[in-house]
């Protein structure tokens, strides 16, 4: 019996997954910089969340959840997304509204039942931030340039950012007459299932891929003629906030999102190395959904960027990484020596030393391998250094795998220690 990962997902194997933490940590730094903090919610929920939160005629409510009831028949749902969870998050903790506005983070995730292609998964994962609290447009624009600030730290400068309104409360309804009104005189042209959306979410066929639609829907009114005039104030002063940052900013009438809890802004991002299919991620206010989940009115705005697609804008520019080598690798000279050997290794590492933030990598054998084994092994990992234990009269021997030549002796650990940080300090100043 050979098993392997389930359809739509991955494992994400070296060197893959070192720049994936990469990416993430430079994530992290950037949504500090900000003053969002990370807030680590359940990976599932009650299914009733996502059902009132995403919306009941969405793709990702009808077709995509993971949906499974539990011993104790809860109907539970594997996250399809963030911010139902952190708005829950928010409201059942009241140290999460202290701040007002809140900012939040989360990375980690999330899980939709989709047909799987090039950058789509089951399993894909999400960097995403959520500001509660502020209805003002430069609340916008702070996670616009988030967004943005998130893309140039991980190396993508070039980036493109659409943003439209889909309108509130008051002018939203008209927009939504009058698409449905278009489409359905033009229902012959649309596919099964934006026959099925006019009757349920019109504004959801802006969003369809199948081709033979896309004539259709190229010609369908835009809602920048029926925004109330708050909303279009909105609007325009989110882009003047995005262009005074010198951000690219395009208005795109017909953007929506798959999900229906946004009003007002909605905006996504592309990267110019993924094509314009692919959105790096996306966002927008979501201005009910506060007091929809049970809360006090609070208008707040999000975006989450999809780490995959991420990874796969940065991996062209990278090239291939380099497997990361030890720093030294202790070869036991005898086989009664194995055990200082594990010693001297985990010394050498300095791990223990409570100052030392960045630990020397250093190898040794676990397998009882004669000396000159052990010495193959450093050399096919790629040791810089090799170091013999036990140590004789005059310390311990040192030798250069790279120049292939011995060094003087080290009296002590701690010596040696410091001698092969010094080295590791010199070569990353030659690079
Ligand atoms: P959404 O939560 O649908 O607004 O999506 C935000 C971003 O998450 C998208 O722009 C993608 O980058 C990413 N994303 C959404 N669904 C998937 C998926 N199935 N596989 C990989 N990435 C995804």
């Amino acid at each position: 019996m050979s098993y392997q990962a389930p359809r739509g997902t991955r494992d994400i194997l070296p060197p893959d997954s070192e720049r994936w933490a990469e990416i993430e940590e430079q994530a992290r730094r950037i949504l500090g910089a900000y003053g969002y903090r990370e807030v680590r919610t359940p990976i599932f929920e009650s299914t009733d969340l996502f059902v009132r939160s995403v919306g009941e005629s969405t793709d990702i409510v009808r077709k995509e959840l993971y949906t499974f009831t539990d011993r104790g028949d809860r109907s539970l749902t594997l996250r399809p997304e963030g911010t139902a969870p952190l708005v829950r998050a928010y409201l059942e903790h009241a140290a999460l509204r202290q701040e007002n506005p809140a900012r939040l983070a989360y990375l980690g995730p999330m899980f939709r039942y989709e047909r799987p292609q090039a950058g789509r998964y089951r399993q894909f994962w999400q960097i995403g931030a959520e500001l509660l609290g502020s209805k003002e447009p430069a609340a916008d624009v702070e996670m616009i340039d988030l967004f943005v600030s998130i893309m140039r730290a991980v190396g993508l400068p070039d980036v493109t950012v659409l943003i439209n309104s889909l309108g509130d409360a008051a002018c939203r309804p008209v927009y939504r007459e009058r698409l449905r009104e278009y489409f359905t005189a033009r229902l012959d042209r649309l596919c099964g299932d934006d026959a099925e959306r006019v009757k349920t979410n019109p504004l959801r066929i802006l969003d369809c891929k199948v081709p033979s639609c896309q004539p259709v829907i190229r010609d369908a009114p835009t809602v920048l003629d029926t925004l109330c005039d708050a909303c279009r104030e909105h609007l325009g002063a989110v882009e003047r906030g995005l262009k005074s940052l010198a951000l690219q900013v395009e208005i795109a009438p017909r953007l929506v999102r798959g999900l229906d809890y946004y009003t007002r802004t909605v905006f996504e991002v592309h990267a110019s190395s993924l094509g314009a299919q692919n959105a790096v991620g996306g966002g927008g206010r979501y201005d009910q959904l506060v007091k929809d989940l049970g809360g006090p009115e609070t208008p707040a705005i999000g975006f989450s960027i999809g780490t995959d697609r991420l990874f796969m804008a940065t991996s062209e520019a990278r090239g291939a990484a380099s497997v990361p080598a030890p720093d030294a690798f202790v070869v036991a000279r005898a086989p009664e020596a194995a055990e200082e050997a594990l010693a001297a290794a985990r010394s050498l590492r300095g791990v223990l030393d409570p100052r030392e933030d960045r630990p020397l990598r250093v190898m040794a054998d676990v397998q009882q391998r004669s000396a000159s084994s052990q010495m193959k092994v450093a050399s096919r990992l790629g040791a810089k250094i090799v170091v013999f234990v036990p140590k004789d009269d005059d310390g311990y021997g040192v030798r250069d795998m790279i120049e292939g030549k011995d060094e003087m002796k080290q009296p002590s650990l701690e010596s040696l220690r410091s001698w092969l940080r010094d080295r590791r300090r010199a070569a990353e100043g030659a690079r």
